[in-house]
């Protein structure tokens, strides 16, 4: 491992863990490519952060989609009245939709942390309020079938880290974490049957501090091994993996060929744990976009050592904020931009569903309950 590469997730450290340009293109060239057959990331290197300024322009723009009341993490509803509320609704799926984005989940909150009792208690409002989880591939397929009166929310769990996805292990087996976001999902879905495994997790696989496919060397007591069969438990769950680059570059600092090298070897990576897996979406880290816009969705990469080429070409790409996304029925809805609702400290959840509540433009997407019909108008 390089001197240089450090730990560098801890956001008090923004600006001392800053990469430079020249430290870019070493890591570049000390990165170890995967092998022509399809072999696993295996070094780790530091993940690009945000430096200050970015940082506060990126809180701002948070803050300005979602309101600064950090007091508000939920809102209690009544369970009787979940059901008249949904028939109460008039259907309109030319709505927004809501594409909750988590990072940590942790014991508290923080800049890009959720405590679990947050989380929990945002999947009550959610549900409560009348949405459901659906896959990226319904949203950009068109094929979003939910019950009349329903609306279609999209999770999405950014930088694959152990606080996402711990395995526990005993007496030889391995269970998940029920203190990790994924265990907390499982216990509140269980009696719910109207609550399908449905989300997208935007993988990193080479990054620092156990951001390799959520935990490697022992970080979180998370095994290197267990790697792959976490992303082959999400997929047999009914959840979707996305590329998130392989050590979360700032995209818009390097050149093209380093921005296609980042996103094709983090494509690959997610190959290696399931072999000819189809990645619809990218997530761009800190929303910064390539100084070429398109090589965010397309491009491609020459394994230097196998003279492999990977091609990659995404349906969807990530923005990092910016409030409900439009219905994919809108015509003005753009796959290749699609916001997000960036969830932390500062950061609630409530100031947006308060947002789609409203009516007309901007309201929330409700379902018809007929999937052969789209209700409402553009
Ligand atoms: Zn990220």
């Amino acid at each position: 491992m390089p001197s240089f590469v450090r730990f560098c997730f801890a956001l008090s450290l923004l600006t001392a863990c800053a990469p430079t340009d020249r430290e870019g293109s070493a890591l570049a060239n000390a990165a170890t490519p995967e092998s022509s057959t399809g072999g696993s990331v295996i070094e780790t290197v530091r993940m690009d952060t945000a430096d200050s300024d970015t940082v506060g322009a990126n809180r701002s723009q948070m803050l300005a989609a979602n309101g600064d009341q950090p007091g508000i993490v939920s809102m209690s509803v009544a369970p009787v009245a979940a059901d008249s509320a949904a028939a109460q609704r008039v259907p309109n799926e030319y709505g927004r939709i809501p594409v909750v984005e988590y990072h940590l989940v942790d014991s508290t909150d923080g800049t890009y942390k959720v405590s679990r009792e947050r989380f929990r208690a945002e999947l009550d409002t959610l549900y409560a309020r009348g949405y459901r989880p659906i896959s990226l591939a319904e949203m950009l397929d068109k094929k979003i079938d939910l019950p009349r009166g329903m609306s279609p929310v999209l999770f999405i769990f950014d930088d694959a880290s152990p606080s996402q996805f711990r395995y526990v292990e005993r007496d030889g087996q391995l269970t998940v974490d029920p203190t990790s976001a994924l265990g907390l999902w499982m216990d509140f879905a269980k009696d719910k049957p109207d609550w399908r495994n449905r989300g997208l997790f935007c993988l990193l696989s080479g990054a620092e501090a156990g951001r390799s496919f959520f935990g490697n060397k022992g970080i979180e007591g998370q095994k290197s091994e267990w790697r792959f069969p976490k992303l082959q438990q999400l997929d047999s769950m009914g959840f979707e993996l996305c590329n998130h680059t392989l050590w979360h570059a700032r995209l818009d600092k390097y050149d093209n060929a380093f921005v296609q090298e980042q996103i094709a070897r983090g494509e690959l990576a997610i190959d290696s744990a399931i072999p000819g897996y189809k990645v619809r979406g990218f997530a761009l880290p800190l929303g910064m976009w390539p100084k070429t816009r398109e090589l965010a969705w397309k491009g491609s990469w020459t394994d230097p050592k196998s003279k492999r080429e990977l091609r990659y070409n995404y349906d969807a790409v990530f923005e990092v904020a910016g409030g409900p996304t439009r219905s994919p029925y809108d015509p003005n809805f753009n796959p290749r931009s699609i916001s997000r609702i960036p969830l932390g400290k500062g950061m609630p959840l409530f100031p947006t569903l308060r947002q789609l509540e409203k009516e007309g433009p901007g309201g929330r997407y409700v379902s018809d309950g007929d999937a052969s019909k789209v209700a409402g108008s553009p």
